[in-house]
This record gives C-alpha cells, sequence and structure tokens, in this order.
C-alpha cells in the first residue's frame, strides 16, 4: 500500500506511458527470475521462458501498460499467469488489464471474495469496487499449490490471518527465492489489514514459516522495499515480536491507545522504521486495536 501521496504523479504519467517504463527498476535475482520495483506500487517478481510469462503480483491499476512494457523488455511473450499475494489494489490493480489479455489470475480463496465486492480500507481511505469478471481470479487455492514452470518449482503457501485474510507467499524450491508479498514492508513499520482479517501475530507466525524455508543464501522480496537476507528476516520478525510483547503488557496493565502510543513503544525501532508511510503512531494503534481483541 505504498503509492499514496504519489498517486497524482501516476496519473500524470499515464499520458506518456510508452516512454515512462523506465521508472521501473528490474533487477535479475537468478535465471530466468526478475523483480521489478516501482516508485509506488508493490514489487513484482516474474519468471519467463519457454513455457511463458508468469508475474507475482500486477502492481496499481492505471500503470499496467508501464508494467506490461517492462515485463515484456525481459522477455516479449504474453503474461499467461498472475499470483496475487492479497488482494490489495497496489498488488492486483492490473488484474483487469491483463486479464482482458486472456492473462490467468491465480490467489486464495479469500483474495477472490475479496475482489468480487466492494471493500473499504479505512486508514487509507480507500474504496476498491468489485472488479469485472475479467480481474477475478479464475484458480483459487485454500492452503497451497505448487506450479512447474519454466523450469522451476514454485510451492504458493497460503499464511492465515497475517497481512490480510488472504496472504500467499511464493517459494521458488530450486533457485532460492522466497517472495513474501506484503508479509514484509523492508525498511520500515507494516500496514496491516486488521479490519480484513489481518493480524500482527499472524504476521510473525508466517515470518516463522519462512525462516523455515530460508538458509543463508535465499533471497527474499518483499511486498514493499528492497531485497533481505535470512539475517534480516530474522531481525525484522524479533522486531515485530518484541513491538507486539510491549503491546500486549501495555494492554494487560489497562494502558488506553492514547496511553500506549504515548508511551513510545517502537522508540528503539523507529529510526531505522518509523519513516516510512506508516508512522510509528499508526503502527501502535493498528496493534493496539489488533492486540486488544485477543
Ligand atoms: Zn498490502
Amino acid at each position: 500500500m505504498k503509492h499514496f501521496p504519489l498517486i497524482m504523479l501516476t496519473l500524470f504519467f499515464i499520458p506518456f506511458s510508452a516512454h515512462a517504463q523506465n521508472d521501473v527498476k528490474i533487477t535479475p535475482l537468478k535465471n530466468n527470475i526478475h523483480m521489478l520495483v516501482s516508485p509506488q506500487g508493490g514489487n513484482i517478481v516474474t519468471s519467463t521462458g519457454e513455457d511463458g510469462t508468469f508475474i507475482i503480483d500486477d502492481q496499481l491499476g492505471g500503470r499496467s501498460e508501464i508494467i506490461e512494457a517492462a515485463v515484456k523488455s525481459i522477455n516479449d511473450q504474453d503474461i499467461k499467469f498472475i499470483l496475487n499475494t492479497h488482494y490489495h489494489f497496489d498488488h492486483s490493480g492490473g488484474n483487469e488489464f491483463f486479464g482482458a489479455k486472456n492473462a490467468l489470475i491465480v490467489a486464495h480463496d479469500n483474495v477472490r471474495k475479496r475482489l468480487s465486492t466492494r471493500q473499504f480500507i479505512t486508514y487509507f481511505k480507500r474504496e476498491m469496487l468489485p472488479l469485472s469478471k475479467a480481474g477475478l481470479p479464475t484458480l483459487t487455492f485454500a492452503h497451497d499449490m505448487t506450479f512447474h514452470y519454466n523450469g522451476s518449482s514454485i510451492n504458493i503457501i497460503h499464511i492465515p490471518a497475517a497481512h490480510t485474510d488472504g496472504d500467499a507467499v511464493a517459494h521458488f524450491t530450486d533457485e532460492n527465492i522466497i517472495v513474501a508479498g506484503d508479509l514484509i514492508f523492508n525498511g520500515m513499520y507494516p500496514f496491516i489489514d486488521i479490519e480484513h482479517g489481518g493480524s500482527v501475530m499472524g504476521i510473525i507466525a508466517g515470518l516463522d514459516v519462512l525462516l523455515t524455508l530460508a538458509d543463508d543464501k535465499t533471497v527474499i522480496v518483499p511486498g514493499h522495499g528492497p531485497l533481505m537476507n535470512k539475517s534480516g528476516l530474522q531481525t525484522y520478525r524479533q522486531t515485530l515480536a518484541t513491538i507486539a510483547e510491549h503491546i500486549k503488557s501495555a494492554i494487560k496493565d489497562g494502558k488506553t491507545r492514547e496511553q500506549t502510543i504515548a508511551a513510545k513503544p517502537t522508540q528503539e525501532f523507529d529510526a531505522t522504521l518509523g519513516k516510512g508511510f506508516i508512522g510509528p503512531d499508526a503502527f501502535v494503534s493498528f496493534l493496539y486495536d489488533d492486540l486488544s481483541r485477543i
């Protein structure tokens, strides 16, 4: 969800999309797998090759021609499959554009449910209207599934009640790459969509799953921010767990949300994580509401 102040800039760019793909930075990860990073919107991972193009997440609506041009600069084939790591508009905004071009969209069952109906994300004051049929996932799963594609085995694993209620991570087993979606915001406090089934304890449990899959050479692609390694993942997990513990004890001590925010339970991490689009107070507020429900 990292597009908010830049939406006007995005709109401004649309008429010039044929020349604007250079705002997408393409990083080779391994063999035929690449990461695409834009100034706004979520990260994208592509697998290209003899079977066709498979992309993980498709970014903000209105940027689809830019994204398509960037993907085709790696390999000129059409996009055959898209995995949505979750329903948010900065990861699924290209669904209708690419779906209309016959890409098959794959996602957790709850992503299809959410994209089929109106959603409102209070923190961003953002309405997501139901997508047309072309933008909806055609293939959905409850727990996990595996792609055997372009020579890779790609395990897709559902992480329950984490960033949302429909998160999926992707593990390229041979290439040792994990695509974490918004389970990880690298270098900033994460948005947690607690009104749509997310929870910090679910995120921590999901990060523990990723830690069992990772070794010291694993390349981890977060939903937002730069690449991470296992040691960064351990630190991120520990940071979230420490802050959650601080807030749990404040709740146990009967502190109000305002008192908890005023006590600055994130202070030791604010210099490194507090300058993103979710500030320390907002992050504490999410966690207070989330952990008050337990
Ligand atoms: Zn998200």
